[in-house]
């Protein structure tokens, strides 16, 4: 029973100081948020103990009763949550919830569409040395270079030239909503299966803020830990029809055991995200994103070349574009992170400068929306982004800027107590 301090005081000194860290900076990185006490609760419990192979009432191990009562509750508040016929909670990751529910849909070789990685896809939907893009013949489409936003046309062309077996729709990067009508139009034209894979906007699907790609999804994978808000995981949802092939291709296709402490923890965020306290932290989310999105296209920042990908948002994040910037992605990241304000460079569609510098920036709102932050907060935050980007940036400046990051910080605690 000795306690984490006790026995490895070097894990638990990282522990505190990254508790430290998320406390004291502005989280602002798209993918990620804060699981609720409870969850962490669930997570850290004694159900990391118990081997579970199998899905509930079928079971390869004995002592199963508890964990099937948490795996049941998972399934069914997750199908509930989003008015899903069936639902898979076990996978490990989002990572895996895709890979899984397409070996259960594609044959090694198939083709599949997927947007490109360089226009705000995933690794998983299609990326060269990806499983994705080893095992399937992978047939990129784009985002229009005007717009900036999902070329339809193409897709709709791409697919009549290729007849893929899936059409994946679903982003990491991507500041509006995807037309689900329109893909699912055009999967039916084509004969493809459509997958959406929601990990980015699944909260605000669940929070009524954006339209659901449940009714026209064949498939629907998501993540738990994004704007859910929940542990970190994966949960493939499907008409009833996939479900028996969907479930193999999790176990034994490719997992083993499943984790169900972390299946309680995404019981628990279901259940908090069918709530109304949470419908109104999404739409703080969301509000904070077009606060951000409005202030970054204001005369000074557009002045220094900075500007925000298809004008604004429609989502919880916003993408900078510092093409014409002398300012890269990187440097602007290493500036808010100077100043206690935590985002990720990311490369946007057509990035003149290398990977590694990339000539954009991706900054969400879920984490601060969870802290607490409402219109005047993120007006505040925004200011201060804006201001980080300016040319004759100085030590004096950043001393500014970061006393204000503070001062917002210390007005949301996180985690109190701890
Ligand atoms: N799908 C999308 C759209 C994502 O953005 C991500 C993560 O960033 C994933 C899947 C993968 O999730 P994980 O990191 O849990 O494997």
């Amino acid at each position: 029973n000795r306690s984490l301090h006790e026995v490895d005081p070097e894990v638990a000194a990282a522990v505190d100081a990254e508790l430290r860290r998320q406390q004291s900076t502005l989280e602002m990185i798209a993918s990620e948020n804060f699981a609720p006490v409870a969850a962490l609760e669930a997570q850290g419990s004694v159900l990391t103990n118990k081997y579970a192979e199998g899905y509930p009432g079928r079971r390869y191990y004995g002592g199963c009763e508890h964990v099937d009562v948490v795996e049941d509750l998972a399934r069914e508040r997750v199908k509930a949550l989003f008015g899903a016929e069936a639902a898979n909670v076990q996978p490990h990751s989002g990572a895996s919830a895709n890979a899984a529910a397409m070996a259960a849909l594609l044959q090694p070789g198939d083709t599949i569409m997927g947007l490109d990685l360089a226009h705000g896809g995933h690794l998983t939907h299609g990326m060269k040395i990806n499983f994705s893009g080893r095992l399937y013949n992978v047939v990129p489409y784009h985002v229009a270079e005007g717009t900036g936003l999902v070329d339809m046309d193409e897709v709709a062309a791409l697919a009549a030239e290729h007849r893929p077996r899936l059409i994946i729709a679903g982003w990491s990067a991507y500041p509006r909503q995807l037309d689900f009508a329109a893909f699912r139009r055009i999967a039916d034209e084509t004969g493809a299966l459509l997958m959406v894979d929601m990990a980015h906007f699944a909260g605000l699907v669940a929070a009524g803020l954006h339209p659901s790609p449940v009714p026209y999804a064949d498939v629907v994978t998501t993540t738990t830990h994004k704007t859910l808000g929940g542990p970190r995981g994966g949960v493939i949802l499907s008409r009833k029809e996939h479900a028996k092939k969907i479930n193999s291709a999790v176990f034994p296709g490719q997992q083993g055991g499943p984790l169900e402490h972390v299946i309680a923890a995404k019981a628990v965020a279901f259940k908090i995200a069918a709530g109304e306290e949470f419908a109104e932290r999404q739409r703080r989310t969301v509000e904070g994103a077009r606060l951000l999105a409005e202030r970054l296209v204001q005369a000074d920042v557009a002045g220094a070349g900075v500007s925000v990908l298809t004008g604004g948002t429609d989502v919880h994040l916003v993408l900078v574009d510092l093409r014409d910037a002398a300012l890269d992605g990187q440097q602007a990241e290493d500036r808010l992170h100077g100043i206690g304000i935590t985002v990720n460079r990311n490369a946007i569609p057509n990035d003149p400068r290398p990977p590694m510098v990339t000539s954009g920036l991706r900054i969400g709102t879920p984490a601060l929306a969870t802290r607490g932050f409402g219109a005047d907060d993120f007006r505040e935050v925004a200011d201060i982004i804006a201001q980080a980007l300016l040319p004759g940036y100085d030590a004096s400046t950043a001393e500014k800027l970061a006393a204000r990051v503070s001062a917002l910080a210390d007005r949301h605690p996180l985690y109190p107590g701890r």
